[in-house]
């Protein structure tokens, strides 16, 4: 199984038909259905490591002020409990905990909906222990990649560039202009990925530009988590490119 990290942006999307949307649609194809998915969503990030152990997990409308249409949207992909007790028992350096109180949030079903929208794949989240580093989560993925060897599909959701604020301004302007840090860092991890320089993603974040395009870094983890678990022999590949209000849509597949 490759690896793979999905620049989800807007919620919206879920119920959208656009070059995003089409994209993950197009990139699913490509790939032999995975017999589950390990996804990492930056829209559960807590101090803590957890995996989602239900057998039927609900669907999460983890946001407000958007369309009734997306509030209806339910995606009833079955859990896969064994899974996510191993996946806890893999990581129990970490004391990684299954529970039964989450279910699938957007970051995991506004993608989803579109790669796979029979929801026929079982999936579990595992969540993103905010108190980890950036090192800690790389070498969580890299824990995780034996399971690519099952047909397990581990991916992150999040976005390669997330400045929210800087964002709702561009919204409000109607303004689809890229701002210069916001290429260049999205430029800047590409190279790298392409040459698996894992200790520079580690690093970016916390530079000045890092922290211009994650003020938090929730949406910049699940990347970590697709290239900790990438071999060096895998090619990177970049199925999604560009920008939204200057959020980068970029998707990286690796293998
Ligand atoms: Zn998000």
């Amino acid at each position: 199984m490759p690896t793979l990290f999905v620049g989800h942006g807007n919620p919206m999307n879920a119920i959208l038909d656009n070059q995003w949307t089409r994209g993950w649609t197009e990139m699913a194809r490509t790939i032999r259905k995975p017999k589950s998915i390990l996804m990492l969503s930056a829209h559960w990030y807590l101090p803590g490591s957890y995996t989602t152990a239900n057998h039927d997990p609900k669907t999460i409308h983890d946001f407000g002020g958007f369309a009734q249409a997306l509030f209806d949207v339910q995606y009833r992909a079955p859990g896969n409990p064994g899974l996510a007790n191993r996946v806890s028992a893999m990581l129990s350096h970490c004391d990684s905990q299954p529970r039964s109180d989450w279910g699938l949030d957007h970051g995991t079903w506004s993608v989803l909906c579109k790669m796979y929208p029979e929801a026929d794949v079982p999936v579990i989240q595992l969540s993103i222990d905010a108190r980890a580093t950036f090192e800690q989560h790389l070498k969580i993925g890299r824990t995780l990649a034996p399971l690519r060897d099952e047909g397990i599909l581990i991916m992150g959701s999040g976005n390669l560039v997330h400045n929210l604020r800087s964002a709702l301004h561009q919204m409000r302007a109607n303004d689809q202009s890229v701002p210069n840090w916001a290429r260049h860092f999205d430029d800047e991890a590409s190279r790298a990925l392409k040459q698996g320089d894992n200790d520079f993603l580690a690093e970016a974040p916390t530079t000045e530009e890092g922290r211009m395009c994650h003020p938090s870094p929730d949406h910049y983890i699940p990347l970590l988590y697709a290239a900790g678990a990438a071999d060096s022999n895998d090619p990177v590949s970049f199925p999604v490119e560009g920008f939204e209000l200057g959020l980068s849509m970029r998707c990286v597949r690796f293998g």
